[in-house]
């Protein structure tokens, strides 16, 4: 399959925040010791509750945050430390396509100008090649006619059709890797589908990667071809797409399949351990697994003492759960 595009090692973002009169620092434990691959062309898909630090993962690998520790591998780059001016040719290999399409469009500029807005900062100087591209990017998420699009500003467009543009803005340089966050969360149901289709379009059309952050589960299977469940900063279960919706291992995993609704009673996950309780706070999480307050199968001794290591349970099935150790 040669070299992934991106390979991420145990990577780390820790938030400092100080607490009380004296200012006592403490570090909220946001994404803490992650490791991923993507191979060119391929969807990954990364699924967790919010607050699990999914979408901090997304903006570390981006560089949008500076990461705690860790590596971060592009196209064979290591970009973990690179300086922000050292950064321009990631980000036009890269792109971002947010969670709240309105909020992430400037609403007092046109379609136009929101899409030039990146050819101008990359130095593209020919307003004919702007302009090309504009219209290319416009053709390929569909918004179209063009002419009915390209002077509207965001605020007259519908919900899918802003995150459309946000897609285009996201892919206008051609970038190699797109990280969507939750990028159908906000939209109605009837349009969820459409997005998705649009991105698997682009993966296949122009071979561009995609990390797409999600707490749904249900999407993934239309959508991904691995699946990283985040639970606590951590990742707790991976494996191909089918293999783990068909074979889940980590109670948690189980968990969250058994909330998802499936009209079609041959595809009902019958597990009935769904845990009570809340994610645990990240600037103290529990000792041991992270997930042993709220785990059925919670052994004591065991769960809470050691954190449990993450194991290959069957081939390329990765699970962090002492129930495998
Ligand atoms: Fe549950 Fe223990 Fe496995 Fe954690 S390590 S998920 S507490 S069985």
């Amino acid at each position: 399959m040669g070299a992934p595009l991106l390979l991420v090692e145990n990577l780390k973002k820790y938030f400092e925040i100080r607490k009380g009169f004296l200012g006592k620092k403490v570090y909220l434990r946001a994404v803490d010791g992650v490791s991923l691959t993507l191979a060119r062309g391929e969807t990954i898909a990364i699924v967790g509750e919010s607050g699990c630090g999914k979408t901090t993962l997304g903006k570390t690998i981006l560089r949008l945050y500076e990461p705690t520790d860790g590596r971060i591998i592009f196209d064979g780059r290591d970009i973990t430390h690179l300086k922000w001016k050292d950064l321009k040719w990631y980000r036009c290999e890269t792109g971002l396509v947010q969670q709240d399409p309105f909020g992430a469009l400037p609403p007092f500029m046109t379609v136009r100008r929101i899409l030039e807005e990146p050819l101008i900062i990359n130095g593209i100087k020919s307003k004919r090649e702007r302009e090309e591209k504009v219209y290319r990017a416009l053709e390929r998420v569909k918004l179209t006619p063009i002419e009915d699009f390209i002077n509207k500003y965001p605020h007259m467009l519908s919900g899918g059709q802003q995150q459309r543009l946000v897609i285009a803005r996201a892919t206008i340089l051609e970038p190699k890797m797109v990280v969507a966050d939750e990028p159908v969360s906000m939209l109605d149901a009837s349009v969820r589908i459409e997005i998705l289709k649009l991105l698997q379009e682009l993966q296949y059309k122009y071979n561009q990667s995609i990390i797409y952050i999600t707490h749904d589960l249900s999407t993934t299977k239309y959508f991904s071809e691995r699946i990283y469940i985040m639970y606590a900063a951590q990742i707790i279960e991976s494996a191909g797409t089918s293999e783990l919706l068909q074979n889940p291992m980590h109670p948690y995993t189980k968990a969250l399949l058994n909330v998802i609704p499936d009209p079609d009673p041959n595809n009902r996950f019958i597990i009935k351990d769904v845990p009570a309780g809340e994610p645990p706070n990240l600037m103290s999480p529990p000792l041991g697994c992270r997930f042993h307050p709220r785990c059925p199968n919670f052994m004591k001794g065991v769960c809470d003492v050691k954190e449990p290591p993450t194991i290959e349970v069957t081939k390329d099935h990765y699970v962090m759960c002492w129930l495998y150790g």
